[in-house]
């Protein structure tokens, strides 16, 4: 059955190649009903997809970011729904966070041509446009380049995270990721937990620090995960949520708006903790 809720996407605001307007006209082709955009260090995407959605009253865009957080080992990300956007002292984290990310990428794109694969680095600014850059620009202008076929290649063989041109970058640990959405009224949910390689550890101290869901429903995940991940969930007291983290890259085998996602009544739950009085979702 198609999913009528999709609570993580990508925009040009960050590593996503469609426009939060094509975005919102995509998943009302696709008969969603409730979506969230959750772009990198980013709520650029928000007003545009918010101003296009007020042509499809059928459709509710709950307001998103993603968070970048790293622990030894593995990367954890948090999502946070419902934030304060409009807060200077959060716009001005972000754009830290995206500075940070700048100097990264260009350290990345050092390395990449002190071994020999040189890339422009204007051309990687110009594929980031005006959204938060991230590996997945460089990934693209290593396939113009035909250094590799596909954009995942990149990840397996040089940017991934322990890949010989990986550069680090300043971030949040994952508990701090949690108190910064709190902080700005928003609310905290784990992304693709599958991802993360120590997650019986991490989870309790997760909830401690006022964790309130955890992706459950995503493309990565087998149906074994999805049930032993909501039966956690529900142990802990978390909203079971998640979505198709779609990016509109055009690769083999992407997952795409209305494949996965969480059932509508988790959806309104999450919409029923949602503390901001504005931008309220329709
Ligand atoms: P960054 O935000 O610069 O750390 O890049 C992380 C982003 O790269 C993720 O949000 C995904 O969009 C993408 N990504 C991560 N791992 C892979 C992979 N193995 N293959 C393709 N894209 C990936
Ligand atoms: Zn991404
Ligand atoms: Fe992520
Ligand atoms: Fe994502």
């Amino acid at each position: 059955m198609a999913a009528r809720v999709d609570l993580h996407l990508h925009t040009t605001a960050s590593d996503g190649r469609l426009h939060p307007s094509e975005l919102v006209r995509l998943v009302v082709s696709r008969g969603l009903r409730i979506i969230a955009i959750t772009d990198h260090d980013s709520t650029e995407g928000l007003a545009p997809a918010l101003k296009e959605a007020t042509a499809h009253p059928e459709l509710t865009v709950i307001p998103g970011v993603e968070l970048s957080t790293d622990i030894p080992g593995s990367e954890v990300h948090i999502l946070g729904y419902f934030v304060a956007y409009d807060s200077p002292r959060f716009q001005r984290a972000l754009v830290g966070f995206r500075q940070a990310r700048e100097i990264r990428a260009r350290g990345m794109v050092q390395k990449l041509t002190d071994q020999g694969l040189p890339l422009e680095w204007e051309r990687v600014k110009e594929l980031a446009g005006d959204g938060a850059i991230g590996r997945p620009h460089i990934a693209q202008a290593m396939v113009e380049k035909g250094y590799i076929a596909l954009p995942q290649d990149a990840f397996a063989k040089y940017i991934g995270r322990n890949g010989p041109a990986y550069v680090e970058r300043e971030k949040l640990t994952p508990e701090e990721a949690v108190g910064f959405v709190l902080e700005h009224q928003g609310v905290p949910v784990l992304a693709h937990p599958a991802y993360v390689n120590v997650l019986q550890e991490v989870l309790p101290k997760l909830k401690q620090a006022g964790l309130m869901g955890m992706e459950v429903y995503y493309g990565d995940h087998t149906p074994e995960t999805v049930k032993a991940l909501r039966a956690q969930a529900a142990l802990l007291g978390l909203l079971a949520l998640g979505g198709s983290d779609y990016h509109a890259l055009g690769t083999p085998g992407e997952i795409e708006p209305g494949q996965v996602g969480p059932p509508l009544e988790q959806a309104r739950r999450l919409i029923g903790l949602a503390r901001t009085e504005k931008p309220l979702p329709k």
